[in-house]
């Protein structure tokens, strides 16, 4: 009797393992999700330092921080060059007194009145 009671007994002990080792995962997985929690707070704030940075230094940068400050400018400008190409396909014209887009054959602005021709009108 005394062997199925040790057997009993091994078994409770086994299963009582993997008990705690499933808690074990559980725990560290939650852990896991912390780190990648604050790892996403990092990552924010590292845009943020850059953004920042840009701002303020823009092309005063020096050394390797003018890399690429000098890659995030570039890449500003093509993109501000893209978005004219996408105004021209489209035909949009942007309004030289209010900034709002027009259609590129307005005479007149739709939303501030001026005069499109060119001509400035006070
Ligand atoms: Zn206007």
């Amino acid at each position: 009797m005394a062997f199925f009671e040790d057997l009993g007994k091994k078994i409770s002990k086994a299963s009582q393992s993997v008990v705690d080792k499933g808690k074990e995962l559980a725990d560290i997985t939650k852990i896991n999700l912390s780190i990648s929690d604050e790892e996403r707070k990092i990552d924010e704030c590292y845009k943020k330092i850059g953004k920042l940075f840009v701002e303020k230094i823009g092309d005063r940068a020096e050394g390797e921080f003018y890399e690429l400050v000098s890659e995030v400018l570039g890449a500003e400008k093509k993109i501000s060059e893209y978005k004219q190409q996408i105004k021209d396909i489209k035909g949009i014209t942007v309004c030289p007194k209010c900034a709002k887009e027009l259609q590129a054959d307005a005479v007149f602005c739709n939303h501030c009145g001026a005069k499109l021709d060119g001509t400035e009108e006070q």
